[in-house]
């Protein structure tokens, strides 16, 4: 295609003539379904961390991996709230915090059981000292 004003060639996409500078013709310009599509968001890094301690925490960072993705996630919930466009990475975020939420509590569960089992171990053993 070439510029109706100085006829040089054109560079397809182009609003004005790189020759002349004028304004081109609609047919030389992209149509809109060639854009990138206005939805595509970034992602919250806050939120891919969160999923990331989650993971972790569970496979080779127990409490700390939990810890860091109970906080990541809320700071990226945070963010994503507050800022205009929000990010994407909501469903990540949730993620993250169930799996630090579920890892603390099972840590809790754990910890008082064998809390539970040391104290009825003590009090079996004085309870059976008196006898002996
Ligand atoms: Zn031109």
């Amino acid at each position: 295609m070439n510029c109706a004003q100085c006829g040089a060639t054109l560079v397809a996409g182009a609003v004005f003539c790189s020759k002349c500078g004028a304004r081109l013709a609609l047919e030389n310009t992209l149509p809109p379904t060639y854009l990138p599509a206005p939805t595509a968001r970034p992602t919250s890094y806050l939120a891919i961390a969160s999923v990331i301690f989650g993971v972790l925490c569970w496979v080779t960072l127990p409490v700390v991996g939990a810890i860091a993705a109970i906080i990541t996630g809320h700071l990226a919930k945070a963010e994503i709230r507050k800022s205009n466009p929000p990010p994407a990475g909501g469903e990540l975020a949730t993620v993250g915090l169930i799996l630090g939420y579920v890892h603390l509590a099972l840590i809790l569960v754990g910890a008082m059981i064998i809390l539970a089992l040391i104290l009825l171990g003590i009090s079996l053993h004085s309870a059976l000292g008196a006898f002996l």
